[in-house]
């Protein structure tokens, strides 16, 4: 596996080693991994024939400063991992490198970035959509793998796609979650042991309101068994509901008639965690 820390690094070695009939497979992450990445890096194995990783927690996509300095890292860890996993090659890169003295760009989903989960972290996305053009950029991939868990950001990349012309097709890959149902996250290590028992409550909340969508139901009545859920929970500390059309994004109200997207997010201490899950009627 080979370890480039700067983007003209990568781009030689992209340069020295791609054939004209290799695809590549982009899997972008904040590092310190966990099963939920290697899914990502598994479905790009069984797509592409080049697979590239990049660890980077990228500083424009984080609110509060101390919310950046508490994200956990373990590079060498990663490094195994992702060595074992059969990945190809991982990019490394310094801020400086990223975001250049001067930088000026941005780019942002003007709506969708700033709806939903968005309201809740404000310049978050744009930081997303920002950091990922310029890793697109920079690896130039086929494909792209992204979590459902994050399932705005995913619709956020596509939107971007769609509009800027990448020539790159966006993959989402099904959440994957610890035994109780907890969404894995990076986060989840720094739960002390009270709010990681918690904090399983999202992943409940979802299963039973996927029940309930079994019978005939309206999404005030989800809205309603979702909130009274979390809201039971004293660790847990709502920050939004968010039910919406699959298809359009749109928020949903009335009966359940096709495929919802629920969204939640919630504090569990200082720790926000979010967690989705689509459900059709
Ligand atoms: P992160 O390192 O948290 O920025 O995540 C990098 C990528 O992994 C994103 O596309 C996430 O949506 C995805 N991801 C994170 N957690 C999971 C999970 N539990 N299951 C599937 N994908 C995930």
């Amino acid at each position: 596996m080979i370890v480039c820390r700067s983007i003209s690094e990568i781009r030689s070695s992209i340069a020295a080693s791609k054939k004209p009939t290799d695809t590549i497979g982009l899997v972008p992450t904040m590092g310190f991994l966990h099963n939920g990445h290697m899914a990502l890096v598994e479905q790009a194995k069984a797509k592409a024939s080049c697979v590239i990783a990049t660890i980077y927690v990228n500083p424009s996509q984080f609110g509060e400063a101390t919310d950046l300095d508490a994200y956990p890292r373990n590079e060498s860890r990663d490094l195994v991992m992702l060595e074992a996993a059969g990945v190809d090659t991982v990019l490394i890169p310094d801020t400086g490198d990223i975001y250049p003295e001067g930088d000026e760009t941005i780019v942002e989903t003007t709506r969708l970035a700033n709806t939903l989960h968005g309201k809740v972290r404000p310049g978050h996305f744009r930081g997303v959509t920002t950091v990922v053009a310029r890793l697109f950029n920079i690896v130039q991939p086929d494909f792209a793998f992204f979590g459902e868990k994050d399932f705005q950001q995913l619709q956020v990349i596509k939107r971007m796609v769609r509009d800027l012309h990448f020539p790159i097709q966006i993959i989402g890959v099904p959440t994957v979650r610890e035994a109780d149902g907890l969404a894995m996250s990076s986060r989840n290590v720094r739960l002390p042991e009270a709010d990681r028992a918690a904090a399983v409550v999202l992943s409940q909340a979802l299963t039973q309101a996927a029940h309930l969508a079994r019978q005939e139901t309206t999404i005030s009545a989800i809205d309603d068994l979702i909130r009274g859920m979390i809201n039971s929970e004293s660790r847990a500390d709502l920050s939004a509901v968010d039910i919406v059309w699959s298809d359009t994004l749109e928020p949903a109200q009335g009966p359940l008639t096709k495929p919802i997207a629920i969204m939640l997010s919630a504090q569990f201490g200082d720790v926000l965690l979010i967690d989705q899950r689509e459900i059709a009627p």
